[in-house]
């Protein structure tokens, strides 16, 4: 291939290329990817477009099993409940339904696309703060379990009680300090301030409703294995006080999830391989704050909903450079066919980011513009890259957790997404949208339909 003239620039050296930590860890782009799993990219490219989301089964299967190893072995009672909102494809959720998790949803739309799936209602655990009365009628009937957010939706239980002649079984949300911060206090009870209790006492007072679990979720990409520790001993501490004065058996501790996937947050010097810790510290500190301040041969089940630590690092988004640009400062910058609009994510994390070829040229640092006509549309800012060709294929990953169930439609269509199977094959989970997805809803009133004469 002819080599493209490269107008000659002075760009400074930046001795920032050093930090306190030692070598620099910006993402650095000479790192080559021709293929994942063993499929060529340029394949890939050729037969379902860019921008492509890929995912992995072969790295998905292994990550869950290195999560529920990592905790079976240390306690003996647990659950695994896929958190539907990190990524509700049919094909993410059939692999993990298939590994024997239970579904985790925050919404009737959520809810609905489990059933339709063919999760028994028994097999959801349904979250949120708002539960609509005819999702929460239907999860009764069908045995789904539920978590009560606030006081509201402990009345909404009561009435769902009394219409179906029943006694309804749920859980409620917590949400408490455990070193974390700011406090995810929007959610569920609060532990410290009482509230908590008084829940427990109006739930008891009601006769309507048996409180059969506890449930928390702390917060997201949690790096501090402590605060889990602090999490279980207050969760455990508390239903201990609720069985004893108020007689409920609680039957399960529902952790939440928020483990961190080997991403690299913003902000954050030093590289995920050092920077997160594993899943084994996390699932040690949990195991052995349970097993510690647990009655003897009690062993209530222990719910995880982990979903960013599962699925993350089985997606990536192949992107491809439309244009090169050189900015007023001199940095130089790339226009790519995907921006935030399919990854909402690129607010918080940088990416790792590998080309599809050698590229010669010194490394300079680059900004990457994804395709919208908005200033904050920037998959990063600080990413060193040779003089890339218009065309070269972009890989970045992880990108398996909240973008493709983030992704906005806004001024362009949604990218397809495939599947790699552990055999190597390649399937189509999601096809690319076109103008019908879009305008298939909309209605023009007669009288104002154009023509042109
Ligand atoms: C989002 C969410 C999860 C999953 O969180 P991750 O950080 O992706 O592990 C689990 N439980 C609840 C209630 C949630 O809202």
């Amino acid at each position: 291939m002819k080599k493209r003239y490269e107008k000659p620039v002075i760009f400074k050296l930046k001795t920032g290329l050093m930090n306190k930590f030692g070598k620099s860890t910006l993402p650095y782009g000479r790192r080559v990817r021709r293929e994942i799993d063993g499929v060529p990219i340029e394949e890939l490219v050729k037969e379902f477009g860019s921008p492509l989301f890929v995912f992995s089964e072969k790295r998905l299967r292994q990550k869950f099993r290195e999560v529920k190893n990592a905790f079976t072995l240390r306690y003996p009672n647990v659950e695994f409940s896929w958190s539907y909102k990190t990524n509700y494809l049919d094909a993410i959720c059939a692999i993990l339904h298939s590994e024997g998790e239970t579904a985790e949803v925050v919404s009737e739309f959520e809810y609905e696309k489990a059933r339709r799936l063919g999760v028994p209602g028994e097999k959801i655990i349904y979250n949120g703060p708002y539960k609509p009365i005819d999702s929460l009628r239907t999860a009764v009937k069908e045995g789904a379990r539920i978590n009560i957010d606030h006081f509201e939706e402990i009345s909404d239980l009561e009435k769902v009680a009394d219409e179906l002649g029943v006694k309804v079984k749920a859980g409620i949300r917590l949400n408490m300090d455990t070193g974390i911060y700011p406090q995810w206090s929007r959610f569920g009870f609060n532990l410290e301030n009482g509230q908590a209790l008084d829940a427990v006492k109006r739930i008891a007072a009601g006769g309507k409703i048996e409180l059969v679990g506890l449930h928390c979720h702390i917060g997201t990409f949690i790096l501090e294995p402590s605060a889990y520790e602090k999490e279980v001993k207050k969760m455990v501490e508390f239903a201990y006080r609720v069985e004893d004065e108020f007689g409920f058996k609680i039957e399960y501790i529902d952790i939440g999830g928020g483990f961190p996937s080997r991403n690299r947050l913003r902000g954050v010097y030093l590289p995920p391989e050092l920077a997160v810790p594993t899943i084994d510290e996390f699932a040690e500190r949990i195991a052995s704050a349970l097993l510690s301040s647990l009655r003897p041969g009690d062993y209530p089940k222990l719910i995880l909903e982990s979903g960013r630590a599962i699925v993350d690092e089985a997606g990536f988004l192949i992107t491809t450079v439309h244009a090169s640009k050189r900015m007023p400062d001199g940095r130089k910058a790339y226009v790519l066919d995907a921006g935030v609009n399919v990854l909402f994510t690129a607010f918080w994390y940088h990416f790792k980011i590998e080309v599809d070829k050698e590229v010669a040229g010194p490394l300079e640092p680059c900004i990457l513009y994804g395709p919208l006509c908005m200033n904050i549309d920037v998959v990063d800012d600080t990413v060193y890259l040779p003089p890339l060709p218009r065309g070269t294929r972009l890989i970045l990953s992880p990108v398996g957790a909240y973008n493709v169930t983030q992704w906005m439609q806004f001024i362009r269509y949604r990218p397809a997404v495939v599947l790699i199977g552990e055999k190597g094959e390649v399937e189509l989970i999601r096809e690319r949208e076109d103008l019908s997805d879009i305008v298939g809803r909309e209605r023009l009133p007669e009288r104002l339909r154009l023509s042109w004469e």
